[in-house]
């Protein structure tokens, strides 16, 4: 079912050793021996978007929430969406389901602790819900998810599935519907470019 067509900028709030291209470089046991540089983009990216009156959505990874409350805090309070980008930054289809539910829920916990808020929007790791890990949408349902945004609508090392719909549309499960944000969000990785240095890395 198509919606009406929005235009929506977001992000994904992660620190630089936690995209999944440096998986096989760094541990997640190891990540909290590595310097917090988050902040340092963060802030000039939600100066930039007081200065334009821009709202975003800000999908955080648990992990990072976990730690650091008071950004999370920062980006509610100047009135951007709050939304989930797991705990762990594993690729989804590299999870049982169980796994998944387990990843989703923890990192759901954390973040509407810290906002009070419930949580309603999720995407994957490197966009990794494809063909092989479609069976997650089902669990976002059931979650009680009313929309992801993780599907890249063309190929991606790690995700993607090319010729889905690219544009918003619904679809139910035994009553409940979510929605589907596709993402092509090359602004996005134009920023990351500059914050981090590197380009077209790990998402
Ligand atoms: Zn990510």
């Amino acid at each position: 079912m198509l919606c009406e067509i929005k235009n929506a900028l977001t992000f994904d709030l992660e620190e630089y050793f936690q995209v999944s291209n440096f998986q096989n470089k760094i541990r997640f046991e190891d990540w909290d021996g590595f310097e917090s540089r988050l902040a340092i983009g963060l802030d000039k990216i939600l100066d930039i978007l007081e200065k334009n009156k821009v709202k975003a959505t800000f999908f955080v990874l648990g992990w990072v929430a976990e730690r650091q409350k008071n950004l999370v805090k920062k980006i509610d309070d100047l009135g951007h969406e709050i939304a989930n980008h797991g705990y762990s930054h594993q690729l989804i289809y590299n999870q049982t389901p169980d796994e998944f539910r387990q990843d989703l829920r923890k990192s759901k916990t954390i973040l509407e602790d810290i906002i009070q808020k419930p949580i309603f929007g999720y995407r994957a790791p490197s966009f990794s819900i494809t063909p092989k890990s479609i069976w997650a949408i089902d669990i976002l349902i059931e979650e009680g998810f009313k929309y992801d945004s993780s599907i890249f609508p063309i190929y991606h090392d790690k995700g993607g599935i090319p010729n889905v719909n690219r544009f918003l549309y619904k679809i139910e499960r035994n009553g409940k519907e979510i929605q589907l944000r596709e993402s092509l969000d090359l602004i996005f990785l134009l920023l990351e470019a500059v914050i981090y240095g590197f380009f077209l890395t790990g998402l």
